[in-house]
């Protein structure tokens, strides 16, 4: 078995890692830097440069001079080419990536190595779409006279702005569809998890992207992320993160009229029908949430359960929850690793507390988690929540932590209606052995993406994205191309 902790100590020592603009490893102009802790054991592994809006001025710039320079003769095949030289490098290159996430932002070392099929899918899906790209000929109606037709072109300078919860794919997931459509990227990773961005912009370097086409500035939100957002020569935001900060992006992109897609978050209901099978659904159901600490934006915190199996279901669910082991993410038995900051452990912790101040029933969990081998570190135990009503704040509100409110139900058309009323509308699932039952509630629910007897699924060929606050726009899925090309009408007059 891999020694994952003489690895640790190896790849981070404190020291200075550079931001990457326009090819070049450099500092933000300010000279001002951002440290980066473990959350596991508050070791600092490095510091980053605070960027800021000069530093972001210059990325911008960097990436309209090879939107319009060299990347724009890149023909679709070297783009391609490109990609997919990209996926064997992280190939090459996965477990020190995974690694370094498992450090920077906590995620256990188990559940970031599974994630490479998914990761080097998305490269090589995007880049197999590169070379798909096509307009139309359209009969208008001058036919023989006026000859129509439709190209689509690279929409320009994206800026992409990520939160630290899963960094690798999260980066990815912009930057790919980037490459394969010939737009050129600034990307702003999260202030709490910057250095795998900054190792994979190293990797792409290396495999050959041209410089400018991908340039990472490092910085506060409220810094460089708005310097981003309001930019007059970036021509799209793409954004993952909370809805108050969608919303923030979404109104400073208005100076300049740029176009925005939203991955917002989630307060998404787990729906478990009385005919479900109990012995599968009880870990599912459990995982939704607790995977990754429950810092996901799909998290299935509302588990609506049929009243008939309720009580056996859910004190199963807590159970399940109270057998997580709670560890350092390089440990390979931890199930529930840290929470990314002190600040969003305590916001937890306050969740857990109102949730008993208004009468919730704590089954399991339902505090910080410490130990000897937790000292430094942020963890919260995986909490299961019975007698919860709709109208509790832990109800209703995004916790992204362990957290778990179970609500019984007791017809299908009550649960459609009480799950479907919330701002959000990112995910869904469902347990049901009655196809029938499955079909009508993946249809009824409002939710971006409803999975029926499983959960989680996320795959580069299907669109992902949610509806009402969780968001527009979706990733994933050949519709993912279009977020990132205009479409130009050509008109001929034949005479
Ligand atoms: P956040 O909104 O605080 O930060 C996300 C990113 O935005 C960070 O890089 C941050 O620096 C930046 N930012 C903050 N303020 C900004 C501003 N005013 N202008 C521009 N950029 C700014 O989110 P977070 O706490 O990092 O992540 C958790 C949230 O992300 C949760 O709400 C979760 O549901 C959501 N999320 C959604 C998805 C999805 O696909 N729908 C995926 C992961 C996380």
């Amino acid at each position: 078995m891999k020694d994952w902790k003489t690895s640790a100590r190896n790849l981070y020592d404190g020291a200075f890692r550079p931001m990457f603009i326009d090819g070049k490893w450099c500092e933000a102009q300010s000279g001002e830097l951002i440290e980066a802790r473990n959350p596991a054991d508050g070791t600092l592994l490095a510091t980053v440069p605070r960027g800021s809006d000069t530093d972001i001025g210059a990325a911008v710039a960097a990436a309209r001079k090879a939107f319009v320079g060299p990347w724009s003769k890149f023909t679709p095949f070297e783009r391609q080419a490109l990609l997919l030289r990209i996926a064997d490098r992280f190939e090459a290159e996965w477990e020190t990536l995974c690694l370094s996430d498992t450090l920077d932002m906590g995620m256990p070392i188990q559940r970031t190595l599974a994630n490479s099929r998914r990761v080097l899918g998305m490269l090589r899906f995007y880049a197999g779409q590169a070379v798909t790209i096509h307009g139309q000929t359209i009969q208008n109606s001058f036919p023989g006279e006026i000859y129509s037709s439709t190209v689509r072109e690279p929409v320009g300078v994206v800026g992409a702005i990520i939160p630290w919860n899963a960094p690798i794919a999260g980066s990815v997931w912009k930057i790919a569809p980037a490459i394969a459509t010939g737009c050129t990227v600034v990307l702003k990773p999260s202030e709490e998890a910057s250095l795998t961005v900054l190792m994979i912009a190293r990797i792409m370097q290396d495999a050959g992207l041209p410089d400018g086409v991908l340039n990472v500035v490092t910085g506060l939100g409220a810094e460089a992320g708005a310097a981003l957002a309001a930019h007059p020569d970036v021509d799209k935001i793409v954004f993952t993160g909370s809805t108050a900060t969608g919303q923030a992006i979404a109104r400073a992109a208005t100076g300049n009229l740029k176009r925005v897609s939203l991955e917002l978050g989630g307060k998404s209901p787990v729906i478990v029908c009385k005919d479900a099978d109990i012995e599968k659904a009880v870990p599912v159901a459990a995982m939704a949430v607790f995977a990754n600490s429950g810092q996901i934006c799909i998290a299935g915190s509302r588990l609506f359960v049929a009243r008939e199996i309720h009580d056996e279901f859910v004190q199963r669910v807590a159970e399940y929850a109270a057998g997580l082991k709670i560890g350092h993410g390089i440990d390979t038995a931890t199930d529930i690793g840290p929470i990314i900051s002190a600040r969003q452990a305590e916001r937890i912790a306050g969740y857990l507390d109102v949730g008993a101040r208004e009468g919730a029933e704590v089954l399991t969990g339902g505090g910080k988690a410490d130990g000897p081998d937790l000292k430094g570190g942020h963890f919260i135990q995986p909490t299961v929540f019975g007698r919860v009503t709709d109208e509790m704040t832990i109800a209703r509100e995004e916790i992204f932590g362990p957290v778990i409110s179970a609500l019984p139900f007791d017809s299908i058309d009550e649960v459609v209606e009480r799950a479907n009323a919330t701002a959000y509308g990112l995910a869904a699932g469902v347990f049901s052995t009655h196809l029938g039952t499955a079909h009508k509630l993946a249809h009824r629910l409002k939710a971006g993406s409803v999975w029926v007897n499983m959960y989680h699924a996320i795959d580069p060929a299907v669109p992902f994205g949610g509806v009402k606050m969780s968001g527009y726009g979706r990733e994933g899925g050949t519709e993912h191309m279009d977020e990132y090309l205009d479409t130009k009408a050509i008109w001929i007059n034949t005479d």
